[in-house]
């Protein structure tokens, strides 16, 4: 732990940042290279098409928490949203793991995944061993391709942990490939190469997060709590690093911890909005900006499609004008 926290704050927050980690046959979406039913192609975005983005994390709960609010807000306005987990989790807590771990994971992201109007797929490959193989950038590469994406979100490669670290580089080693023909020619390659967004992070080296868009997540942020708190392995009981001291033998203890993990959270994705109140305020203007309790923060990846302003406000259709 590296954390600067006090012992109580660190049991509580450090699953937050870890925030972090199901066998594909557990996915009702089709595995990466199995053959997809033909879908029609998706409408030029911000024409009164609907968009369709594709969510990338390492671990079964890392999408929810980036854009669990910003998923459900494109969700509720029609949009296709497509959370991805390339690892199934299976490493993720104190007490358990293993295949049991990994099916209790994937049953709390579906159920995320409801609750936000979202669609998930959770990849089988061990959490903590996640590598940047060729083989994993064609399942990148393909997953991408079967979503037909306008946009893609990642985080960044800059991150505390590998396989975090390395759904970044997967991500950025697909922002071109999938736009090249004879690359997974099993999967029609992208004609129009979708815009590559970050999720925000408080990492600095070698570069900080600069926010490109910052979404006020207001509107859904008690569905985006209620979203995180059922998933109970990863925040109540502290995932990895929790203990058996977070697991509360009566009722009232346990209400007490599901407090304190939502609001921890409201914490969080306040401080996110204090963090990059300037840029809601270019986004939504000062009186509403203002306002602004709970935020999700993105930067635009140098790779893939670069989005003038006016894009952006296309791809994000949640901002004052639009
Ligand atoms: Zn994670």
């Amino acid at each position: 732990m590296r954390f600067p926290f006090s012992s109580a704050l660190v049991l509580f927050m450090f699953p937050l940042f870890a925030g972090c980690a199901v066998p594909a046959p557990m996915s009702p979406a089709a595995s990466p290279g199995s053959p997809t039913p033909a879908a029609p192609p998706p409408a030029a975005p911000g024409e009164g098409g609907t968009l369709r983005i594709i969510a990338f994390g390492a671990h079964p709960d890392d999408c929810e928490i980036k854009a669990g609010g910003t998923g459900a807000l494109w969700a509720g306005q029609g949009h296709q949203v497509k959370f991805v987990s390339l690892t199934n989790g299976d490493i993720g807590h104190w007490q358990s793991a293993g295949g049991p771990l990994a099916r209790r994971r994937f049953e709390e992201v579906e159920k995320a995944a409801k609750m936000l109007g979202v669609t998930t797929q959770v990849l089988d490959i061990h959490d903590g061993e996640l590598m940047p193989t060729l083989e994993n950038r064609r399942k990148v590469t393909r997953l991408i391709r079967e979503w037909k994406a306008d946009l893609v979100l990642a985080p960044r490669p800059n991150d505390y942990h590998p396989d975090h670290r390395y759904t970044g580089i997967l991500v950025q080693d697909a922002a071109y490939m999938v736009t090249v023909p004879f690359f997974c020619p099993d999967v029609p390659h992208l004609e129009k190469n979708p815009s590559f967004l970050y999720y925000s992070d408080g990492f600095q080296r070698p570069n900080p997060f600069r926010p490109d868009v910052v979404v006020d997540i207001d509107p859904v942020l008690q569905k985006k709590l209620d979203a995180l708190g059922i998933m109970k392995s990863q925040f109540f009981e502290g995932g990895a690093n929790g203990t058996q001291a977070l697991l509360a033998s009566d009722e009232a203890g346990r209400a007490r911890r599901d407090r304190e993990v939502s609001e921890g959270f409201a914490r969080r994705f306040r401080q996110t909005a204090e963090n990059y109140r300037s840029k809601l305020a270019d986004l939504y203007g000062d009186d509403r900006a203002r306002k602004v309790t709970a935020a999700e923060a993105f930067e635009v990846c140098e790779y893939g499609n670069q989005p003038s302003k006016e894009e952006l406000k296309k791809l994000f259709p949640f901002f004052s004008g639009n």
